[in-house]
């Protein structure tokens, strides 16, 4: 008798785009060949728990039925291009996303054993079996991320990735893009030579530029990173070890010319902009919270059910962010009081304004799905922000946006390195303290204290959060309030 094998599967969706459509064909695909649920992802993508492996073939099958796929959404390749979300809002982020989509396929692999094992359709690339163009025989040292920013949301938290590219918009048009490579969140505990990194600013690009650009920097990794030590595999540490003058110059050698100097650009937040926005052309987008991006009907909500309900009923857009909340895209006047009395009816009208620290908050999956969890971080972090909100208010700060992010390994899915508060597990119950980080997602927090439990968290934040509340400037964020002052240093 065979183990009953479950697999996670991941979706590629460049941009995080998706039909109503697809929406439908997704949600009716998790429930009849995963777990009843949709997760989504910090790569603005699905992925689906509980896929058993008599059920795989299956269930790869529908999410190609409705015209999308799993290629490269795991892997030594280049992953999920996310970009700031909501394609409809201007013609600058159509324009984004399609140059997500754009490089999205221009990297995927082309292998055909996906389609032969997996579709159980005839090879069909034309290339023969098993050549890879871009990746060779030997793909890349390890995975590879790509993000685009449209100013002035860093939704995509630009500088966490290996390689971002920010918008440089000239009346309602983008230019070009700022090249930003050498990014990444994941550490290991207590080994000094593994690290989160800021990417560093290289250069500009025009716009027609970028796949070009995109290409040489995915392959002067895969023909410069380390492959022998894995945990030094990452293209952060390759940028790291030999510079960003190294980069630049080697580039410039692959494409015949260098990057032209970067443009100045200005980011306001990392966060989500939640509830109803009326876009370039005129019409509505409205972005709901989904708690740690978990979509599923509980006691509490039928979450699940009412956006299935949207989805059939009318022509939405739904724009995943890579915060995990949704935007409900492209709705004309007369449809937006339909989609207010369905998210009423559906006890979801406070999701698209939710309160608190919440609306600032961001888990990774942990336990019980992820093999790599050291400590519980979704199923946890709501408990946790109970009692923190008890704090804040306590100190006259209801309301007040602070980011919280927690993840349950120092991989880092949340990106927690970036938040104002950041708690790492370390063992179960027990979190790495960082604080410092900035609501704009431009700087790395830093360690504060070691493998403390819930009762010491709180009893670190509140002498902190008190002065916050009594002596911050003006509109200062709480992670730029703890480095002007000198808290931090003072509390590590
Ligand atoms: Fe990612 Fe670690 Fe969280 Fe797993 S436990 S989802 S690897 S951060």
């Amino acid at each position: 008798l065979e183990p009953l094998y479950s697999f996670m599967v991941r979706v590629r969706l460049p941009g995080g785009v998706c039909t109503a459509r697809q929406w439908l064909a997704l949600d009716a695909q998790a429930r009849a060949t995963a777990n009843g649920q949709l997760r989504m992802t910090t790569r603005q993508t699905f992925q689906f728990h509980g896929v058993l492996k008599h059920n795989l073939a299956k269930h790869i099958q529908g999410i190609a039925a409705a015209g999308l796929d799993t290629i490269a959404a795991c892997g030594d390749d280049n992953r999920n291009v996310i970009c700031t979300a909501n394609p409809l809002f201007s013609r600058a982020h159509a324009e984004a996303t399609a140059t997500a989509r754009k490089l999205s396929e221009h990297l995927m692999p082309r292998t055909a054993a996906y389609r032969e094992l997996l579709l159980q359709q005839p090879a069909s690339s034309g290339l023969p079996e098993n050549e890879e163009p871009l990746y060779g025989p030997t793909y890349l040292p390890r995975k590879f991320k790509i993000a685009i920013a449209v100013p002035p949301s860093n939704d995509v938290d630009i500088y966490a990735h290996d390689l971002g590219f920010v918008a440089i918009v000239e009346n309602g048009e983008i230019v070009g893009y700022n090249v930003l490579v050498g990014g990444g969140m994941g550490m290991t505990h207590k080994v000094p030579t593994t690290f989160p990194r800021l990417s560093t600013l290289a250069g500009f690009c025009n716009a027609e530029e970028i796949v070009e650009v995109a290409e040489h920097t995915m392959c002067i990794q895969r023909d410069f990173g380390d492959r022998l030590d894995r945990a030094h595999a990452r293209f952060k540490y390759t940028i790291e070890d030999r510079g960003i003058e190294w980069f630049k110059a080697e580039l410039a050698r692959r494409r015949g010319k260098p990057l032209e100097p970067a443009r100045a650009f200005g980011f306001t937040t990392n966060g989500d902009r939640y509830g109803w926005h009326r876009g370039e052309d005129g019409r509505w987008h409205c972005t709901v919270f989904i708690r740690n991006g978990r979509i599923a009907d509980s006691a509490e909500a039928p979450l699940m059910s009412t956006l299935r309900q949207i989805a059939s009923e009318l022509p939405v857009v739904f724009a995943l962010t890579t915060n995990r909340n949704v935007t409900l895209a492209g709705v004309e006047d007369a449809d937006r009081s339909r989609i207010d009395a369905l998210l009423l009816a559906g006890g979801l009208a406070g999701l698209s304004s939710p309160a608190g620290l919440e609306q600032n908050a961001m888990a990774c999956v942990a336990l019980p799905t992820c093999g790599l969890a050291m400590a519980e971080s979704e199923r946890y972090l709501p408990s946790l922000l109970h009692k923190l909100e008890a704090l804040v208010e306590a100190a006259g700060l209801a309301d007040t946006p602070i980011t919280i992010r927690m993840s349950g390994c120092p991989n880092g899915c949340s990106r927690p390195f970036l938040a104002e508060i950041g708690l790492v597990g370390k063992a179960p119950g027990k979190y790495n303290l960082y604080l410092g980080g900035s609501p704009r997602g431009e700087r790395l927090n830093s360690l504060c204290r070691e493998n403390i439990g819930e009762q010491q968290i709180l009893d670190a934040l509140r002498p902190l959060l008190n002065a916050y509340a009594s002596e911050r400037a003006g509109g200062e964020a709480f992670g730029d309030f703890l480095i002007r002052t000198g808290a931090l240093s003072r509390a590590s």
